[in-house]
């Protein structure tokens, strides 16, 4: 099937719903409920833009001809990667950056995990062909997925394992001839609203015995019976575009996974029970590098985004004489510049892994992704102080058009901007900085792909810096 649409995308969700739970019920229908439609119709809307940019977007299958997906393929040459590098950015800028979980991400994860599927045959040939034939699947379906890594937030002082009760964290209950059944959590699952669900290891698996029941891969649709998604509240509270631009548009959601004895196929399963192979996955596949290739070109779309409202708030109010005010701007533009940099280094320095994948250079991409989750508080604070009591002082849509519209209009006006442009403009700003859904974004970047403390304490394990040591060791014992 080539790449889908809009509409499908909703008609599989109807024919097909999750367990989503939310504020003490079930939600029957995604794509009708408040609170969550609007997540959908935008998650829809990506599926109608890739037709519409279809040259960037799309190319034909290796297997069926048929145009997919780009942001399934599995790169060979540099020019294959940065036209994936291309297609993403495009996306992403579709949303503003602002869906963070936009399919494209894992999408990279299984195009790394399948390019890569090799590394998963030292458990045994059919978790390659199974990881071969899934990734098939989804690309061929054009299917949306969510995937969930991090165990419950219960006693991090300990492991999986050693919890109050062996089964707070998914585990593996039993298994026969046709799979397993696994009982207990995981956190968070962004995107509960898609298809299926990739559930996969990055907490550091310790003890290869004890830990192995904690140990797998796996991929199963979120309709499959057992399977829970227990969603935070919806920070879409039922508002025009006019007073919550973004909240009433990117609800993307993000939910606790319940698994109730659910039944695994092992046609489904990539990895199992094997502590060290799940611990090397990620990084022994790339595929680590291709979602944070992915990770980097929303950043990229997300800053530009920032920088052309900072720059806006700036001109509206007539600020930009203030030296302090044109530094900020200044900040900005350079940390844009600087994810592209480190986008551009990455795909520029690309080289083939050991099963011939073309693999963004991992220095400059994991400079990236541990720079942005610091540089984008930031970039938010500096909206905040350039934007002032303006973000605050904003009326509603209907404050606009009601008793006081008189008043509203010859009020907000600004330097550049009648009321009825500004208005507009600040309430964006306010949602991008202030909001409930502001705020949410701000700890999904400083969060989502990790915990920055432990991401950096792995980035000070894994580079080689000897060479640089070296040079200053020479310096010292030079005598002239
Ligand atoms: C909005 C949002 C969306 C997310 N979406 C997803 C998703 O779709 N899928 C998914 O799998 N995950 C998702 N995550 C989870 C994300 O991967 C985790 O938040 C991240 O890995 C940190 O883990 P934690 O939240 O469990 O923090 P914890 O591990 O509980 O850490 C809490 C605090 O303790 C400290 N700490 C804990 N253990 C250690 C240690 N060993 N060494 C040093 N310090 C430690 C941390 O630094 C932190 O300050 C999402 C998170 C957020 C906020």
């Amino acid at each position: 099937m080539p790449a889908r649409t809009a509409q499908q995308l909703i008609d599989r969700l109807q024919k097909q719903p999750p367990a989503i739970y939310h504020r003490g019920k079930r939600v029957l229908d995604v794509t009708t409920e408040p609170g969550f439609k609007n997540g959908v119709q935008s998650l829809a809307s990506l599926y109608d833009h890739q037709w519409e940019n279809r040259d960037v977007a799309l190319y034909p299958s290796p297997d069926s001809g048929d145009l997919v997906s780009k942001t399934f393929m599995i790169p060979t040459t540099q020019d294959e990667l940065s036209a994936i590098g291309d297609a993403m950015h495009q996306r992403a800028e579709f949303t503003q950056g602002m869906m963070g979980r936009m399919p494209d991400y894992l999408n990279r994860s299984l195009a790394g995990y399948a390019g890569s599927a090799d590394f998963l045959a030292v458990q045994g040939e059919q978790f390659a062909v199974n990881m071969r034939n899934y990734y098939q699947h989804v690309r061929e379906n054009d299917l949306a997925l969510t995937h969930t890594l991090i165990n419950p937030q219960i006693n991090r002082a300990v492991s999986a394992a050693k919890q109050k009760d062996p089964f707070l964290t998914a585990r593996v209950v039993s298994e026969n001839d046709a799979g397993f059944v696994v009982r207990g959590a995981r956190m968070l699952a962004t995107l509960p609203i898609s298809d299926e669900i990739m559930v996969f290891p990055s907490t550091l698996l310790r003890s290869p015995e004890e830990d192995a029941p904690y140990a797998f891969g796996f991929a199963i649709p979120n309709h499959t019976d057992g399977l829970k998604f227990q969603c935070r509240e919806t920070l879409d509270y039922g508002r025009s575009a006019y007073d919550h631009p973004l909240g009433a548009r990117y609800e993307e959601m993000d939910a606790v996974v319940f698994f109730d004895d659910v039944f695994v196929p092992w046609e489904r399963v990539f990895l199992y029970r094997d502590v060290e192979v799940c611990n090397n996955a990620y990084l022994a596949t790339g595929t680590v590098l291709h979602m944070a290739h992915q990770v980097v070109c929303k950043a990229i779309a997300k800053t530009e985004y920032l920088l052309g409202l900072a720059s806006l708030l700036v001109d509206a109010i007539g600020i930009e004489p203030f030296q302090h005010v044109q530094d900020k701007i200044a900040e900005i533009w350079i940390n844009l510049e600087t994810m592209k940099a480190l986008r551009f280094t990455a795909e520029y320095q690309a080289q083939p892994n050991q099963y011939g994948v073309m693999t963004p250079a991992h220095a400059p991409i994991d400079a990236a992704r541990n720079l942005y989750p610091k540089l984008y508080p930031r970039m938010v604070e500096i909206i905040k102080h350039l934007g002032a009591s303006g973000l605050v002082a904003m009326p509603t849509e209907a404050d606009v058009n009601g008793p006081l519209s008189a008043e509203i209009e010859k009020y907000y006006q600004s330097a550049r901007l009648d009321a009825h442009d500004r208005i507009p403009l600040f309430r964006l700003a306010w949602d991008t900085a202030l909001s409930a859904f502001g705020s949410r974004q701000t700890h999904y970047e400083y969060y989502f792909f990790g915990d920055p403390v432990r991401m950096s304490m792995a980035l000070f394990r894994t580079h080689d810096r000897t060479a640089y040591m070296e040079t200053v060791r020479d310096f010292l014992n030079r005598s002239a």
